[in-house]
C-alpha cells in the first residue's frame, strides 16, 4: 500500500469545558442536557448542522414503545423534548410519532435554553490521552484542525468513535457471523391524498382477505402499513405483483414499512429500502454505497406507489435521509457489559437508568433470535439496564452513551430505540457531572444516586 507521512502539527486547544459530548444525536442532546443542569459548562460537538442524529437527519420516526404498561421513560429530558415538539405541532398526544424536522429545532432549543455550547461541522478525528484519562479531542473542520479539552467525555457518536480511538475495548457485529445488522436509508414522502391511500387499504384488506394486517386507516390523518418477507400482509399482494411484473426487487418487499408524522398531512415517513449486504456503519464505502444504491431505490419504490396505491397519483419524494440509519455498529466494553441472556432473563438492578420490555430485535433476510431463555417471572415483565454499561472499561473520566454502550450484539438489538437511549443519555450526562464536581474517577460513580436524581428531575419509573 503506498503512504505519505505527514509532518507532525501543533495543534491549539480552542474550546474547553466540563463535559464534553461527542455527538449530538439522540444521547447527546440528552446527556448535554442533564450534565448542564448540573451546573456544568457543556460543549456538543456534532458532525452535521443539526442535533438529533439518527432520530432527525436519519429521518427515524416514532419512538418505539417500551412495551411496559404505561411506558415509563425513565428520562427526564425526553419529557422536556416532548413539551416543546408538541407545543410546536411536532408530536403526537402518545409521546411516540414525532416530526424530525421539528425535533432538529426542539433538540437545539433544549441546548441553548440551558447554556450549552454547540459547535457544528465538527468532526471528532482523534483523542488525546494519558494514562486513562481521555485529555481532548482532535476534531477537523473548515476553519482548520484544533483539540477542543475537558475534564469528562461522553461518547455519544452512535458508533463509538471516541471511546475507539481512544483505545477501549470493543464489539462489533453477530457473533456467529461477524455481521452487523441491515442498514437503512429512509425517506419523506409527500403530496399523498392519505383518505384515499387509507380507504385503499381497507379495499385491498376485503380484496385479498387479509385483514389489516400491517395495515391500518383510523378514517382521519393516521396511516399505518408494513411488508416483510414472511406471512400475509394487507399491501402483500400488490408487492409480489410488482415484483413479478419486475417494478420492484424482492428485496424491496423484505422489510417495507410506513409511518404517519404529526402535522404533515400529505405525507408518510418510510423506514426503508434497507439494505442486508455491505451493512458496515463505520466503513465509508458501505455507507456511500446506500446513499447511491438508496436513492435508486427510493425512485423505484414511489413509481411503484404511484402505480400500483391509490392516493400517491401526485406523491413526491420530499425528504431522504442525509444520515445512513445504522441500527447497530461498535459497542464499548464497558465497566459492566450487559448481554442478551440478562435481558431476556429480565434482570433487575439497582441502579439502573432504564427499564423496558422491546424485544430482541434483529433484522436481516430472517428476524430471528435463537435464543429460548425463560424469563423470571418477578411480576415485573421488563428487564433493566445498569450505569456500569456507561463507563467505558479502563478509562476515568470516559462516559458511553447511546446504542453503543456496554451491551452485547443481542441485547443492542433491544436497547438502541430512542426510549432507552434518552434515558442513557440522561444517565451519562448527570453521572459526568458528578464525576467533574467531585474530581473523582467515572468508576466510583453511584449509579443509584444518579437514579435517584434522574427521579428528582422527572423521570418516571416503575
Ligand atoms: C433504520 C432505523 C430505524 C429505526 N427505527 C426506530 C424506531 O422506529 N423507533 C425507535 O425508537 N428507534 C428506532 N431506531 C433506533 C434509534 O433510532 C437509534 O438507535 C438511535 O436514534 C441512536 O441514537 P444515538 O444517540 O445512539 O446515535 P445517533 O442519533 O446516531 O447520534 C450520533 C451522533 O453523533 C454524530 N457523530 C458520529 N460520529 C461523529 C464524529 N466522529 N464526530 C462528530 N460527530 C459524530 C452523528 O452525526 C450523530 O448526530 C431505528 C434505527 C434505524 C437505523
Amino acid at each position: 500500500m503506498k503512504t505519505y507521512t505527514i509532518p507532525q502539527k501543533e495543534l491549539e486547544v480552542r474550546y474547553s469545558a466540563d463535559v464534553v459530548i461527542c455527538g449530538g444525536g439522540t444521547a447527546g442532546v440528552s446527556a448535554a442536557r442533564a450534565a448542564a443542569d448540573q451546573g456544568c459548562s457543556v460543549i456538543v460537538i456534532e458532525q452535521f448542522g443539526s442535533t438529533g442524529g439518527t432520530a432527525t437527519n436519519g429521518l427515524v420516526t416514532p419512538y418505539m414503545h417500551s412495551g411496559i404498561a404505561g411506558d415509563p421513560g425513565c428520562s427526564y429530558t425526553r419529557k422536556l423534548i416532548a413539551d416543546k415538539l408538541r407545543a410546536m405541532g411536532g408530536m403526537e398526544e402518545d409521546g411516540r410519532a414525532f416530526d424530525p424536522m421539528v425535533l432538529r429545532i426542539a433538540g437545539e432549543q433544549l441546548l441553548l435554553e440551558a447554556g450549552v455550547k454547540i459547535l457544528y461541522y465538527h468532526f471528532i478525528s482523534d483523542v488525546i490521552k494519558e494514562d486513562g484519562i481521555v485529555k481532548g479531542v482532535v476534531c477537523v473542520t473548515k476553519s482548520g484542525s484544533y483539540v477542543i479539552e475537558g475534564r469528562e467525555f461522553i461518547d455519544c457518536t452512535g458508533d463509538a468513535d471516541i471511546a475507539v480511538l481512544a483505545g477501549a475495548e470493543y464489539t462489533k457485529g453477530n457473533p456467529d457471523t461477524g455481521k452487523c445488522q441491515p442498514i437503512s436509508l429512509r425517506y419523506i414522502v409527500s403530496g399523498i391524498n392519505k383518505q384515499a391511500f387509507g380507504e385503499f387499504i381497507h379495499s385491498e384488506s376485503e380484496r385479498t382477505g387479509v385483514k389489516n394486517w400491517g395495515a391500518s386507516y383510523d378514517g382521519k390523518d393516521h396511516v399505518y402499513a408494513a411488508v416483510t418477507g414472511k406471512g400475509d400482509w394487507t399491501l402483500g399482494d400488490a408487492f409480489d405483483k410488482a415484483v413479478e411484473a419486475g417494478d420492484l426487487d424482492i428485496e424491496d418487499k423484505l422489510y417495507w414499512q410506513l409511518f404517519s408524522i404529526p402535522g404533515r398531512k400529505d405525507s408518510l415517513a418510510f423506514n426503508n429500502p434497507e439494505f442486508f449486504e455491505d451493512v458496515d456503519g463505520t466503513d465509508v464505502e458501505h455507507l456511500t454505497k446506500a446513499q447511491l444504491e438508496g436513492k435508486r431505490r427510493i425512485y423505484r419504490q414511489l413509481a411503484f406507489y404511484k402505480k400500483y396505491f391509490k392516493g400517491f397519483e401526485n406523491a413526491y419524494i420530499s425528504e431522504i435521509a442525509p444520515m445512513v440509519g445504522v441500527r447497530e455498529s461498535r459497542n464499548v466494553i464497558g465497566k459492566y457489559t450487559m448481554t442478551g441472556i440478562e435481558m431476556l432473563q429480565r434482570k433487575k438492578f439497582a441502579d439502573s437508568f432504564s427499564q423496558t420490555n422491546y424485544p430482541i430485535d434483529i433484522h436481516g433476510k430472517e428476524l430471528n433470535c435463537k435464543e429460548n431463555v425463560a424469563p423470571v417471572d418477578d411480576g415485573k415483565p421488563w428487564y433493566e439496564i445498569p450505569f456500569g454499561t456507561l463507563v467505558v472499561k479502563d478509562f476515568k473520566n470516559l462516559f458511553v452513551a447511546g446504542r453503543c454502550i456496554g451491551v452485547d450484539f443481542l441485547a443492542e438489538s433491544s436497547i438502541r430505540v430512542q426510549s432507552s437511549v434518552r434515558s442513557s443519555g440522561d444517565a451519562a450526562g448527570i453521572g459526568a457531572a458528578l464525576a467533574c464536581k467531585r474530581g473523582v474517577s467515572s468508576y466510583d460513580i453511584d449509579g443509584v444516586e444518579v437514579r435517584s436524581i434522574m427521579i428528582s428531575l422527572g423521570a418516571d419509573f416503575k
